[in-house]
């Protein structure tokens, strides 16, 4: 009989052999991933992982050990099970589509794509071809996050405020509610699902300095403002106020570190995927999450560069 835990997913069937794969984009992600996949968390399912080798649009010397290949070799290799897409923002859905149609897996970093369409296009296209799409959100995983979970839990929200600072936004990442994906996903994680009611953007391309403004509200009419803020010298910070009905939490809660970092725990998240080792009701909550907030993001871009027009 199968265990209640262990459910395999709806395409994936249980594999004893190893998964070889593919970085793509050596930036600080792609650097983090052969690291990990070189060095995975002992007795986890990303033992079940090896890397064969990186593509860049760069020629570059082996990485860590790990030689570059072309896209072609990746595609067209047996050896090759599965692709890392690390690139920035812009290039995620071209490198997705590629080798989803090749038949791998794809593990991307966030956001998967630009738009919520795109998004649909790309899980459906994964599903017709019997492989795993994971987004990657190390976000939810810091132990800061998931102390302020727990610390949240039971209490009722009545207004919240989340502005982010950083900066200046690199090309190719895109508008900054996709940017910021990792913002809106703690919302929405913390609060359940959300409806935009106004978006704004101030940008003064010249000074690189952006600032988008979006605010929301829950399924229980309470209003969250969520500010994005990119400007050269602004230091990387999020400043919360989080007012409940019976306290309010201006500061992330102190947690220690936790000894597995966050990008490996989201690569045994991956690697335990490509097992079906993960219950079918948490890959459908985390899809619709995922979507949920590429819709969210879309409309902020939608209303902020309606707003931008009317401005000029
Ligand atoms: P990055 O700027 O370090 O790299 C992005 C891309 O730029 C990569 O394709 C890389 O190959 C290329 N690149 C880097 N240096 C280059 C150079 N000198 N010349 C030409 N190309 C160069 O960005 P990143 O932080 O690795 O982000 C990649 C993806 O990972 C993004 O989608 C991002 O949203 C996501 N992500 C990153 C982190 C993180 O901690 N860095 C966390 C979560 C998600």
């Amino acid at each position: 009989m199968q265990s209640a835990q262990l459910i395999i997913s709806d395409s994936v069937s249980l594999q004893s052999d190893m998964f070889g794969s593919v970085v793509v984009g050596i930036g600080t992600a792609g650097f983090v991933r052969i690291r990990d996949i070189l060095a995975p968390l002992p007795s986890s399912a990303a033992e079940k992982l090896s890397v064969k080798g990186f593509i860049s649009r760069r020629i570059l010397e082996e990485q860590q050990g790990v030689k570059q290949i072309t896209v072609e070799d990746a595609l067209s290799r047996d050896d090759i099970k599965v692709a890392f897409v690390c690139t920035e923002n812009a290039a995620h859905e071209e490198n997705i589509r590629m080798f989803l149609e090749a038949g791998k897996h794809v593990c991307v970093e966030y956001p998967m794509a630009m738009t919520h369409k795109t998004a649909v296009e790309l899980w459906d296209l994964a599903q017709e071809k019997g492989v795993v799409l994971h987004e990657e959100h190390i976000e939810l995983l810091t132990a800061d996050f998931k102390q302020l979970k727990k610390d949240i839990a039971g209490k009722r929200l009545e207004e919240g405020f989340l502005h982010f600072t950083g900066g200046p936004l690199k090309p190719g990442f895109g508008f900054p509610a996709f940017s910021g994906i990792a913002r809106l996903t703690w919302l929405v994680d913390l609060f359940g699902e959300l409806s935009v009611t106004a978006a704004s953007m101030e940008e003064d391309q010249q000074n690189k300095y952006m600032k988008m403004t979006a605010q929301l509200i829950t399924k229980e009419q309470k209003p969250l403002t969520w500010i994005e803020e990119w400007a050269p010298g602004l230091s990387r910070a999020k400043d919360i106020n989080f007012r409940f009905d019976s306290c309010t939490i201006t500061q992330l809660p102190p947690a220690t570190r936790e000894p597995v970092g966050i990008f490996m725990q989201d690569l045994v998240l991956f690697s335990q995927k490509l097992l079906g080792q993960v219950p079918r009701d948490q890959l459908h909550a985390e899809r619709r999450r995922i979507l949920h907030c590429l819709e969210l993001a879309d409309r902020i871009q939608q209303l902020s560069l309606q707003g931008s027009a009317q401005d000029t």
